[in-house]
């Protein structure tokens, strides 16, 4: 009960010296800690109503709060003592409401549904960069691994989900300026149960790594960080074997290149070509490797198929070392020794700039296709194979960690992708949630008047349409030979969607220019707020091309890996491959799909400021990211219907003492009785409905007030 919860997260606050001094501390505890449900809140349409009430909280370290069964997050920036075994054994099968608002909750929750209703769940997380998401997707994890029943089998399964993570996070994460662990690529996993509701196999999908980074980082950021774990952590006779020094300094892909007579590259790449911080304090590179050592073998790596791994690693760094002089005939020759002779006959028919973005596209396509296949080679790990079980019967938990909104100073291809993503995932919010409450109302037999919300679907469409949608377009330009660029895709937009009313560039309607916004962007008012793209490079990062010769040469490879991310059907085949934006469309297509048909539960995370510290609470950037979660939206929605429900079986046991004739026991059938203690209890009709199974109750105080009554 929310009182009881207010008792626990008070703490001793609440005395026992009579009860108007315990009603008066469990009042000053709510004013300390705040309510644990925001639409307990008697202000609920004010954003600083709602700010205060977080801000509360996390003084309190009560990083989590509802909005209905909705969590919000607050990162700590600090271990907390919330985390331990006790408690997750406290939130075992235990109602939503009698507990302090946790992870473990709605891990719980989900787990039950499942087992109870017999339908797949999915927790989508989301936040931005920072605010806690992979860590509460682990959390999640670690909830089923201790607390879900288990044979032998189950161990191995439970103990490979788990250490797909610190695997997955050596490839697909590193420091950035916003996070020391960032992780730069999408994530959904499956988790499967069998009927005893046992964990027997896992599946990830994994979306758009941002493989840019391999050969080019911010000022301050790193690359992935397995390329430091090796290169710190490395035995030495593996480090000889590939060929490695062990110093990042010696990495051009690593480390920030000096203008030297070997370096004229363009311009771009050279501005910032590694993020030149191989240590980060945050961060023990040497403990890491041997962590992810581990865990490969625990995954089922071969030692063989390990070495196979790092030395495509260690590969792509020996490229990013391939340098290019120029010859006076403009063609390029290679200046560094290395063991690939092929590349200087590869690329000398290109300039110096063609054939160092050539080295630059295929150090990502190998990154990039490696990290595919390791994701499918864990899948294979995690995949359930005893023939007895049919996957049909097996009910699943999905998990979402996927990047939240992004708005930066310049926004490209990548920013465009994400928020679009965001949207689609704003769409699925409104789907499934107005719906579900929709549902539940009709289902209960209970009338309601449906909210006003601002539907979203219009933004998707500008984006993903068929032959108008942006994504349309940029296809378009990218297929078409001769003078395209990104100026002419801008142009085509400005022709093609110019009018949209989510749509904006530099020029206006009279045919003046707007002067806030540059001559190379597009502005896109998305429901979260409005983000300016500036189109270079979009063409070229949708096309993603690598020359033609060089996947030939990958094909050869005498690495099994590297064969089976470069097929030979791929040069054989005369069709056109999808271009990135596409591929991306139709991969969030699936998803959405994926989603759907199952029962979800939201974690809103939130980063409480910049500097990645404790107990410092940036009003602003709050504010900011309650808006582009679109938290009070969404406790507009949960309000707008009945803030409470309850099964009628449930509100009886529980105040069925306050009134004489449903106290001790209720003989008759309970919507009678719980008919009877309303009444009782002074509810007045516009307050509560009565449906099929449960009590619905519009306002919170009404049931604060049933609450207190219990407490006198
Ligand atoms: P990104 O989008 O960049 O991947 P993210 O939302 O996944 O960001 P996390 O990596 O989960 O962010 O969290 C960033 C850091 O914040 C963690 O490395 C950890 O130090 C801290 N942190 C997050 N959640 C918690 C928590 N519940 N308790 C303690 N520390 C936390
Ligand atoms: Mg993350």
């Amino acid at each position: 009960s929310p009182r009881a919860v207010l008792r626990l997260e008070g703490g001793s606050a609440v005395g026992s010296d009579g009860i108007r001094a315990m009603m008066e501390s469990a009042l000053t505890a709510r004013d300390r800690v705040g309510v644990q449900d925001f639409v307990l809140l008697e202000n609920h349409t004010s954003e600083v109503a709602f700010i205060e009430n977080l801000r509360k909280r996390f003084k309190e370290n009560l990083i989590y709060t509802y909005i209905g069964s909705v969590l919000v997050s607050v990162n700590p920036y600090k271990e907390l003592e919330i985390y331990s075994k006790q408690h997750m054994e406290r939130y075992r099968g235990v109602n939503f409401y009698e507990v302090s608002p946790h992870i473990y909750a709605v891990a719980d929750n989900a787990y039950r549904s499942m087992r109870t209703e017999r339908r797949d769940q999915c927790i989508l997380i989301s936040g931005e960069s920072g605010a806690g998401k992979t860590e509460a997707s682990k959390k999640v994890l670690q909830y089923y691994a201790i607390t879900c029943p288990a044979s032998e089998h189950v161990q191995t399964i439970k103990d490979r989900l788990l250490q797909s993570n610190p695997v997955l996070e050596a490839f697909g994460n590193a420091k950035t300026l916003r996070n020391d662990n960032s992780s730069r690529f999408g994530k959904y996993m499956d988790i499967q149960f069998d009927f005893k509701g046992a964990p027997v196999g896992g599946h990830i999908i994994n979306y758009l790594l941002e493989k840019s980074r391999v050969v080019h980082q911010s000022h301050g950021e790193r690359n992935f960080h397995i390329f430091y774990q090796l290169i710190e952590g490395g035995e030495d006779d593996l480090l000889r074997r590939l060929g490695l020094e062990k110093n990042a300094q010696q990495y051009q892909f690593l480390v920030k290149v000096r203008d030297g007579p070997h370096t004229l590259e363009c311009p771009s790449v050279r501005k910032s070509r590694g993020g030149n911080c191989p240590k980060v304090s945050s961060i023990n590179d040497r403990n890491d490797w041997k962590i992810v050592r581990k865990a490969l073998s625990i995954i089922g790596f071969t030692d063989d198929e390990v070495e196979e791994l790092l030395n495509i690693i260690a590969s792509v760094l020996h490229l990013g070392n391939v340098q290019y002089g120029g010859e006076d005939s403009g063609s390029a020759y290679i200046t560094t020794e290395t063991q690939i002779k092929y590349l200087a006959r590869l690329m000398s028919p290109l300039n110096q700039e063609q054939a160092a973005s050539a080295r630059d596209a295929l150090s990502k396509a190998i990154y990039g296709r490696t990290f595919t296949w390791l994701v499918n080679k864990i899948n294979d790990s995690l995949a359930y194979k005893d023939d007895s079980f049919n996957s049909k019967n097996a009910s699943v938990i999905g998990l979402l960690d996927i990047y939240g909104f992004e708005v930066f100073q310049n926004n490209s291809f990548e920013q465009f992708c994400i928020n679009y993503c965001n949207e689609k995932l704003q769409q699925l919010f409104i789907e499934l949630t107005l719906k579900s409450e929709q549902e539940e109302y009709e289902a209960e037999g209970i009338t309601w008047e449906p909210v006003q919300y601002f539907n979203n679907k219009i933004i998707c469409d500008l984006v993903e349409e068929k032959f108008k949608g942006i994504i349309s377009i940029l296809d378009e330009e990218c297929l078409r030979p001769g003078d395209a660029s990104d100026i002419t895709f801008l142009e085509k937009l400005e022709d093609t969607v110019g009018g949209h009313a989510h749509f904006l560039t530099h020029k206006l309607a009279d045919g003046k220019t707007r002067k806030v916004m540059g001559r190379e962007e597009f502005r896109l008012i998305h429901y979260a707020g409005e983000v300016n793209y500036n189109v270079n490079g979009f063409l070229d990062k949708n096309n993603d091309l690598l020359f033609r010769n060089l996947k030939e040469v990958m094909c050869m490879s005498e690495n099994k890996i590297l064969t089976q991310c470069f097929d030979r059907e791929e040069l054989t085949d005369k069709k056109r491959p999808e271009t990135a934006a596409t591929q991306f469309k139709n991969s969030l297509a699936k998803l959405m799909e994926i989603l759907m048909s199952k029962e979800p539960s939201y974690v809103r995370c939130i980063k409480p400021n910049d500097a990645k510290q404790a107990g410092r609470f940036d009003e602003v950037l709050i504010r900011h990211q309650v808006k582009y979660l679109g938290l009070m939206e969404n406790l507009r929605v949960r309000r707008a219907g009945f803030a409470y429900r309850r099964r009628y079986e449930t509100f009886l046991q529980r105040y069925k003492s306050l009134c004489p004739n449903t106290w001790p026991n209720w003989d008759g059938r309970l919507v009678d009785g719980v008919s009877t203690l309303v009444k009782h209890l002074g509810y007045k009709p516009e307050e509560y409905k009565l449906g099929r199974t449960k009590i619905f109750i519009r306002f919170p105080k009404t049931l604060f007030a049933t609450e207190d009554a219990l407490e006198v």
